[in-house]
């Protein structure tokens, strides 16, 4: 199937505005499969437009125009696709009916009764976003269909009634699958895939960043689900099999719900010892509503004092090494265990800034700690950016350390 833009509007031509109907309009179409070949501009003028219309479909089954729909004299898109099919122009309830219900509990002007007519036996697109309605005529296996010019207007219009049909025209059923990532960055896990991205036409896959978490979408179009199933699945297993060990799961999964889950299916419960993250640990977990199941206890323990008293850090450890470091991390992970008695536990201590950094320990500078039976992983981190963006860093770090020691 293939099909072609005209954009319908002289102040294109004249540089006004910038065709970004057309772009739009384009990408969609590239991720239904549907190839296109031409992208025209042609002015408001019913002779050029009606050489657009021959021209293009005399290399495309569907062709699809934005602008000129509108009630002023210049609009003459409608008008010239119904005459390039030598269809009249007649009144159409549901256009009409859109063009009222814009103006309702105000008057109507009289020249936006025309935006009621449509060429005989059209299907008509409802427009939520303005006076123009849509519409669709199908003769003799070609296909016009008429947008609205304001992108606000075309890209909803496009989305509601024009993908449905191209899907069910084309056969196509699109899937897709998300991939959710924790422990490397953005720019670092694309560059793994790098070739399969480049070649990546069906299925697509695109890398999308969040604090530090990212997912990949990868979407693949087939004749039908297990046409398309089949297209996908070499690609995400061959993902699995570099990025693997980063993956923690698929679609609406979180970092949290991966991680509840993950001790739920080793029986095995947790509690947290967090001083600069302040609770956001436990309170992330705690997000997931399964928590309950495997979440004992969170101590939020900030000064050494506390440390010491509710965790059990030696005084020796934090006066010759520190509250940020390593040896305390580790600590505090055994120590919340202990108190606790739960079978994980993990911590976090560092320097969040903006003040408080030192040569030796900057801004940043945070250890973590996992301990899963008595084995215990410390990690040293260095962190950029303001301390609220350290600390969101850091619980997805910890509850990345957390699964891969699980794994
Ligand atoms: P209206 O009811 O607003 O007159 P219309 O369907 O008649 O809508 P036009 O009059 O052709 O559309 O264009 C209206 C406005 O929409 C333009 O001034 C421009 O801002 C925007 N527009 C039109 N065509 C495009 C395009 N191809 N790409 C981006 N914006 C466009
Ligand atoms: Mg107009």
């Amino acid at each position: 199937m293939k099909a072609e833009i005209i954009a319908v509007g002289t102040e294109i031509l004249l540089g006004d505005i910038l065709n970004t109907n057309a772009q739009y309009i384009s990408k969609q179409l590239a991720l239904l499969g549907i190839g296109v070949y031409y992208q025209t501009v042609v002015g408001d003028n019913e002779n050029r437009l009606l050489n657009a219309f021959k021209l293009a479909f005399e290399r495309a089954d569907i062709v699809i125009t934005t602008g000129g729909l509108g009630p002023t004299a210049d609009d003459i898109t409608k008008e010239t696709g119904g005459k390039y099919f030598g269809l009249e122009m007649v009144e159409n309830d549901d256009a009409v009916k859109n063009v009222s219900d814009y103006f309702k509990g105000r008057e109507m002007p009289e020249s936006n009764k025309k935006q009621g007519l449509v060429p005989k036996g059209s299907a008509v697109f409802y427009n939520h976003n303005g006076t123009a309605p849509g519409c669709m005529i199908e003769k003799d296996g070609k296909t016009l269909i008429m947008l609205p010019g304001p992108p606000y207007e075309t890209s909803p219009m496009f989305e509601e009634y024009v993908i449905p049909f191209l899907k069910k025209k084309s056969n196509i059923t699109i899937i897709s699958k998300v991939l959710h990532l924790s422990g490397i960055g953005e720019s670092a896990a694309a560059e793994k895939i790098a070739d399969i991205m480049d070649k990546s036409e069906n299925p697509t896959v695109a890398p999308y960043a969040k604090p530090a978490e990212m997912f990949f979408r990868v979407s693949a179009r087939g004749k039908n689900e297990k046409d398309a199933e089949n297209i996908m699945r070499p690609v995400i297993d061959e993902i699995y099999n570099r990025l693997g060990e980063y993956i923690y799961g698929e679609d609406e999964c979180t970092l949290e719900e991966a991680v509840v889950k993950r001790l739920e299916s080793k029986n095995l419960t947790i509690a947290s010892a967090e001083s600069c993250t302040g609770g956001l640990v436990a309170g992330r977990i705690i997000n997931y509503p399964g928590a309950s199941k495997v979440f004992v206890d969170g101590v939020v323990s900030y000064s050494n004092e506390s440390k010491i008293k509710r965790l059990g850090v030696s005084e020796q450890t934090l006066e010759k090494y520190g509250a940020v470091s390593e040896q305390t991390a580790k600590e505090m992970a055994d120590g919340i265990v202990k108190v606790l008695g739960a079978d994980v536990g993990i911590s976090t201590t560092g320097v969040a800034g903006p003040d408080g950094g030192t040569d030796e320990k900057p801004v940043g500078l945070v250890y973590i700690a996992v301990s899963v039976k008595g084995d215990t992983t410390v990690k040293k981190l260095n962190l950029k950016g303001s301390r609220n963006k350290i600390r969101d860093r850091v619980v997805t770090e910890v509850l990345t350390l957390l699964l891969n020691k699980l794994q």
